[in-house]
């Protein structure tokens, strides 16, 4: 039985498709069955693991909206264990018609239910919004990471996505868990990093992860290389930190890695 993962903050920049990728990457290279969902029009993790959204014949948006099964959507990737279901930048529109389908929050879990015993972890990557599609997020996950970047302003508008959590905890799915706050682009020399740090953890404590995402140049160039940064230089800090991550959340949940 899959485990369904939303990695979502409503700010931009934050780290979400960076986390998305190297987060599905490390748990694949665990030899766990890992499937990226994209639900960001942005498309980036879909170039992340190296495929052109312009070739993406249907999406996450056809598999929501025009009912195409979702196992007829999903990529294979370069990377064992690893598959996407990917986007394109139709999934703006997304958004404007499905206000007006019934039961328009529940059209993501209808989406993945065919496939999620096929996979071990199934890690949706979320836009930058609270909109319709982050809602359908939300909905079809059972846990949600939320990375906050280590930076001026990182706790602004966390408080609205938790009540956002909430909200969806009491009408849509009861179910939903918040699998930990994640700090991102950590940098141990700057005072300000530092100080995020003891501030997520004094708000937060019991919710932080304990693995700290340092800011790495690994990180932020194996995109334009369209693969992970555990693919693209495995021994490098980012990579590892994000399979320590991987193992946090395996132990977590009671599950086993080597
Ligand atoms: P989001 O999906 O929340 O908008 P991204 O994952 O795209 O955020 O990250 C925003 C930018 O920061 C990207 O250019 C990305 O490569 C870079 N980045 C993310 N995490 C790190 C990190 N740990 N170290 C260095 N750069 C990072
Ligand atoms: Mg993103």
């Amino acid at each position: 039985m899959g485990k369904i993962i939303a990695i979502a903050n409503q700010k931009g920049g934050v780290g979400k498709t960076t986390t998305a990728i190297n987060l599905a990457a490390s748990l694949a290279a665990l030899e766990y069955k890992t499937l990226i969902v994209d639900a960001d029009p942005q498309a980036n993790s879909t170039s992340g693991v190296g495929l052109n959204p312009k070739d993406v014949e249907a999406g996450i948006y056809e598999c929501m909206v025009d009912g195409v099964k979702s196992s007829d959507a999903i990529l294979t990737t370069d990377i064992n264990y690893l598959d996407i279901l990917p986007s394109h930048i139709d999934l703006v529109g997304a958004e404007v018609e499905m206000v007006s389908i019934e039961q328009r929050e529940l059209k993501m879990r209808e989406a993945l239910k065919e496939v999620k015993d096929q996979y071990d972890f199934i890690i949706i990557d979320c836009s930058p919004s609270l909109g319709l599609i982050t809602i359908n997020s939300l909905v079809a996950a059972d846990s949600v990471v939320i990375p906050v970047q280590c930076e001026y302003f990182a706790l602004e508008g966390l408080g609205k996505l938790l009540n956002t959590i909430k909200i969806i905890q009491s009408r849509l799915n009861p179910e939903l868990q918040i699998e930990g706050i994640l700090l991102t682009m950590y940098d141990a020399r700057l005072r300000l990093s530092n100080q995020v740090v003891d501030e997520v953890n004094t708000h937060f404590k019991q919710m932080v992860f304990e693995t700290l995402i340092p800011r790495n140049i690994k990180l932020s160039e194996s995109p334009s290389f369209g693969m992970p940064a555990i693919a693209h230089d495995g021994e490098s800090k980012g990579a590892l930190s994000y399979l320590s991550l991987a193992k946090e959340i395996l132990e977590k949940n009671g599950l086993a890695h080597k």
